[in-house]
């Protein structure tokens, strides 16, 4: 039996037609790692709130372990209370220090294990030397390891994450992504993430939820999605693709394309098809490359380090392209 279930969810904004999300219908497995993505106003962090139960929807059920939730209305208690949620704006107390931030979540029943277990969580999220600051004193990233090591003290059975990671740049980024992962792991917690940051979703998650003007259009693994957009919208959100119709570039003229970057292969040399670049931007292990082709503007990531200028002639091939509806 799935963990969670949501059957027919529908939540709507009053003051908005077009708002929240419509006709969700998701299993989400014990253990399970879900990353939900989506551009911003699509819905992601309604869904995340009816399935913690601080949002009651209009039509539908969330079903945990096969029961239904019972609606935020008939509850003391905001949440189901086997899940933990840490939003954007963190709930820590700013002039505590950061050990009693934590602590604090444990009864006082013996002394020494909630001392153990506050120690054991700050080791779990590298926060250890920070244990006698000031909240107020630490960075936004720290802050938020604080706010989910006080989400997991408690030993919740769901971890809900509302852009966990915006604070971060990408080497925190990096770092917290894997301590959540194995945390959930060894906790062996389900972990449901909202990301605008699709690549937070991609690397960490074992199944990706797309949203998209409140529906889920495509839900699966991050590989078989990454491979597989099948939507325009997919395949820009997950890998910055070209979405290209009616051009000579395309084995079939009226069907859309898209195109990874990555797939926009880049040659100093006649080959291909010719156009000039327009703009270079070092990424590190890449060079971002604009090309204008005809009348289209293509990116390129020129992995080989070809070291183009802008308005020089570039000739470029496509090594792979994947048919997608708009
Ligand atoms: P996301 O988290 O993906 O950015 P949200 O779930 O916050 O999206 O919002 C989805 C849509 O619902 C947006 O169009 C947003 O403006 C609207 N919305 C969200 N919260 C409210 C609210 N309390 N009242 C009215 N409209 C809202
Ligand atoms: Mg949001």
């Amino acid at each position: 039996m799935p963990h969670i279930q949501l059957f027919s969810i529908i939540k709507n904004y009053l003051s908005q037609i077009h708002s929240g999300v419509t006709q969700i219908n998701l299993d989400i497995e014990h253990g399970q790692i879900v990353s939900i993505i989506g551009e911003s106003g699509s819905g992601k962090s309604t869904l995340l709130k009816v399935i913690y139960g601080t949002i009651l929807p209009q039509s539908g059920e969330v079903h945990y372990n096969g029961v239904q939730i019972i609606g935020a209305d008939e509850k003391l208690i905001p949440g189901h209370n086997k899940m933990k949620m840490v939003s954007q704006d963190l709930t820590l107390n700013l002039y505590a220090k950061v050990y009693d931030n934590i602590a604090c979540l444990i009864a006082n029943t013996n002394l020494d294990e909630k001392r153990e277990l506050t120690l054991q969580t700050m080791d779990f999220l590298r926060i250890s030397h920070l244990a006698d600051k000031r909240v107020s004193d630490l960075s936004g990233g720290e802050q938020q390891r604080v706010a989910i090591a006080r989400a997991v003290i408690t030993e919740p059975e769901v971890l809900l994450l509302d852009e966990p990671f915006s604070q971060l740049d990408a080497i925190l980024k990096k770092q917290l992504r894997e301590d959540v992962k194995r945390l959930a792991h060894y906790l062996n917690i389900t972990v449901i993430m909202v990301s605008h940051d699709p690549i937070d979703g991609l690397s960490m998650a074992d199944k990706i939820v797309v949203l998209k003007e409140g529906k889920i259009i495509r839900q699966g693994t991050p590989k078989a999605i990454y491979q597989n957009p099948q939507y325009a919208y997919v395949a820009k959100l997950l890998g910055k693709a070209n979405i290209l119709t009616n051009s000579n570039l395309l084995p079939n003229i009226s069907q859309t394309y898209a195109i990874y970057p990555q797939h926009v292969l880049l040659h100093k040399e006649q080959k291909g098809f010719a156009a000039r670049v327009k703009s270079t931007s070092f990424a590190g292990n890449f060079e971002e490359i604009e090309i204008i082709y005809q009348n289209l503007k293509i990116t390129a990531y020129d992995y080989q380090m070809l070291n183009f200028m802008p308005n020089e002639n570039v000739w470029f091939t496509i090594t792979e392209l994947m048919e997608v509806e708009d």
